[in-house]
């Protein structure tokens, strides 16, 4: 470095120097002009070291706002009473914190913040995710919130509530699947038929759902029977013996035959594996839901990761988010959208949501509206993910007989959370539900 380029950055640096004190002076005398933001100096030697305060936040799994002025300033004044407002509204949701880099100029390098007020946005991680400079009014970072993924309201968003179906679900009882809802085909149906109870499922896999779900599942398997795919009738379940096939998605399919030989004959036209009873039973029970333990094929599935090496599913995708509930550890889920079939990511800290992609992904919340104004959850197979309200929507005019609500899947997280174990061990396990 020469001479001249040397006593050329010392003249920078005193001019930089002057024009923040003055800037600072006029702030102190002015109150008119005070709205604009003031430059802040950029000190070269920025200490080393870890950004202090932010570990804290983090260690909280809450959302944090910073806002960085100063007393003095104008439109750092303005904000103070914002940032109170939102503190007291938001406990426990939102850590808000302010910064006086006036008095701590070394908090204004930790955040290389270039003027004053900036607010800085992190996720509950502490991974910063926006920020903004000049003066913020309380709307405008509340949408920001919103905008980045993050709920504050603890409120159910209610933009979306179908609390009546748009069209009635018209079909005969019997012809209704018990667990899915489905269409029940007189190909393919199961009857539990007990001496009071009955149960219609519309398939031998809705049937190990049914099962999985049962305190004594034995009891049910000897009062099962299936559809003998050759001749329609209704045979005993234990008897018979399947067809374990894929589907062209490479989606199990079950086909029951009364006659090993009429089985042997549809195996050369679709193939699959020939299973008795306990063969079967061993496949459609070997993948089961992380939270409500139910069996699931996994490509029906969300797959939830646990602390970075297990993995497991989640029968739906409230389910996927209960996996945090019931472990109590941070996971990561990953679901499809229910119209598109679009990648729906979920990271979890300490029970809240720490990171969602899209951002803009929601979730619907399949329900009964109570007469109390509560919701009941009307089961795993009308729970969805979308990637946006958009698809949401469109889904919906897909569902006509569809009720519940859009909530954020923030939300959805918390009231998982919020659990008890005692509910947790007995989730959608039947009768036990409610
Ligand atoms: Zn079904
Ligand atoms: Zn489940």
């Amino acid at each position: 470095m020469n001479k001249t380029t040397r006593i050329g950055i010392v003249v920078a640096l005193l001019v930089v120097v002057g024009v923040t004190m003055a800037l600072k002076q006029k702030t102190k005398e002015t109150s008119r002009s005070g709205d604009q933001p003031q430059a802040l100096a950029s000190s070269e030697s920025r200490p080393a070291g870890t950004q202090t305060g932010q570990d804290s936040a983090a260690t909280k799994g809450l959302p944090r706002l910073v806002d960085l002025g100063a007393t003095k300033c104008i439109p750092c004044k303005k904000m103070a009473p914002i940032l109170e407002e939102l503190k007291k509204d938001f406990a426990g949701r939102l850590q808000v914190d302010f910064i006086d880099v006036w008095e701590n100029p070394k908090a204004g390098d930790e955040y290389h913040i270039k003027l004053i007020p900036t607010q800085i946005f992190f996720d509950a991680s502490g991974k910063e995710l926006f920020r903004h400079e000049g003066f913020f009014s309380r709307e405008d970072i509340l949408a920001k919130w919103k905008e980045l993924g993050v709920d504050l309201t603890g409120k159910p968003a209610a933009s979306i509530e179908r609390a009546t179906p748009v069209t009635a679900d018209t079909r005969a009882k019997d012809s209704i699947c018990f667990m899915c809802d489905g269409d029940v085909s007189p190909k393919s149906r199961v009857l539990v038929k007990g001496q009071a109870e009955q149960v219609i499922l519309c398939s031998p896999h809705c049937y190990f759902i049914y099962h999985s779900s049962l305190k004594e599942p034995a009891k049910a398997e000897a009062i099962t029977s299936v559809t003998d795919a050759a001749s329609g009738n209704l045979i005993p379940a234990t008897t018979a013996t399947y067809l374990y096939g894929l589907d062209p998605k490479g989606r199990p399919t079950v086909a029951a035959f009364a006659d090993k030989d009429a089985a042997a004959k549809e195996q050369q036209k679709s193939p699959g594996n020939m299973l008795n009873w306990e063969g079967l039973r061993t496949k459609e029970l070997a993948t089961r839901c992380g939270f409500c333990d139910r069996a699931v094929y996994p490509e029906d599935a969300c797959t939830v990761k646990v602390a970075e090496s297990t993995q497991t599913y989640g029968c739906c995708v409230m389910c996927g988010l209960g996996v945090a509930a019931r472990l109590q550890k941070d996971i990561e889920m990953e679901a499809k959208d229910a119209l598109t079939s679009d990648a729906i990511k979920v990271q979890t800290l300490n029970g809240s949501v720490a990171s969602l992609e899209p951002k803009t992904a929601v979730a619907w919340a399949g329900g009964k509206k109570k007469e109390d104004g509560t919701w009941a959850s009307t089961g795993c197979f009308k729970q969805a993910f979308f990637v946006n309200e958009a698809n949401l929507r469109a889904w919906l005019e897909k569902q006509p007989t569809a009720t519940g609500r859009m909530v954020t899947i923030g939300q959805a997280l918390t009231a998982k959370m919020k659990m008890t174990p005692a509910q947790i061990a007995g989730a959608c396990k039947l009768g036990e539900c409610k």
